[in-house]
């Protein structure tokens, strides 16, 4: 399959698509909720799993060969596909970034958050760790708004990448984009084309047409976008040492407009401000 092609979701799949994706926001948010000092990525990496079953789905992450864990929990400088582990125990004022997906009828769900470990007492490093998950969520809203308009899926990753350049003016501070990893369509497999930038690019990508499914997730740090894989062969750090944040939605295109697959609300509030109301299927 070329780059510039992609399966294309019926409606019915798109359903079933949404059942994988709020499973996944399921767990995510028993992970938020137990996020705090003293707790390992071990322990979170359990509730995500234990959420997940109870749905009756399992975890996608475990179907990528060598990896055993539920979750990627990257700390800090660490950006994404860090490794669970009973020794990394979260401290107050850490940033953590969560990657997480569930496959229930053989369908998937993808996505990610960031967030400051609550109680850190180094005011303006919490409060640029804050601002840099800002960016990055902000980020992630205005390439969906953009897929809900685009001809071309790489307006996304041009939107992407002018929100952040404009956002690192505007706080006179340095954010990388990474380019190393990208987004990608998602549907039967986790990881399917296209792919999905989040940086301009020469190419226009692929048309935008119902059907493609997306999971969109910049990943960005508070410096450059260089980054290093850990001597765990797993663990993308940054390499300048700078802060990192990482999020992620799972956005289907329909006949009657744009659904986020991983959001209850299907994307509501985050699309509010761009004026775009999500349509979901019935
Ligand atoms: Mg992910
Ligand atoms: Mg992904």
């Amino acid at each position: 399959m070329s780059r510039e092609d992609y399966t294309a979701k019926t409606n019915a799949q798109i359903l079933l698509m949404r059942e994988a994706g709020l499973i996944t926001e399921a767990a995510l948010n028993a992970v938020r909720a137990a996020i705090k000092p003293g707790v390992s990525t071990l322990e979170l990496d359990k509730i995500a799993d234990d959420t997940i079953r109870k749905m009756g789905a399992h975890s996608n992450f475990q179907l990528v060969e060598g990896y055993v864990h539920t979750i990627c929990s990257s700390v800090n400088d660490e950006i994404v596909h860090g490794i669970p582990r009973a020794d990394r125990v979260l401290a107050a004022g850490d940033i953590i970034s969560i990657d997480c997906g569930a496959e229930i009828n053989e369908w998937n769900g993808d996505s990610a958050f960031s967030m400051v470990v609550p109680g850190g007492s180094d005011d303006e490093l919490v409060a640029a760790r804050q601002q840099l998950s800002d960016v990055t969520e902000g980020s992630l809203w205005v390439g969906i708004a953009a897929l809900a308009k685009a001809e071309h899926l790489n307006e996304v990753g041009t939107a992407i990448e002018e929100f952040i350049l404009e956002k690192g003016e505007e706080h006179g501070r340095e954010y990388g984009i990474l380019e190393d990893y990208i987004g990608h369509g998602i549907g039967r497999h986790m990881h399917e084309e296209p792919p999905v930038f989040n940086y301009k690019t020469r190419h226009k990508g692929p048309k935008v047409q119902p059907g493609l499914v997306v999971a969109i997730e910049p990943m960005v740090t508070g410096g450059s976008d260089k980054v290093k894989v850990l001597k765990d062969g797993w663990t993308v750090s940054s390499k300048d040492g700078s802060d990192a944040a990482h999020w992620e939605h799972t956005v289907a295109v329909h006949e009657g407009g744009i659904w986020v697959l991983t959001a209850t609300d299907g994307g509501k509030a985050g699309l509010a401000p761009f004026g775009i109301v999500p349509t979901p299927i019935v």
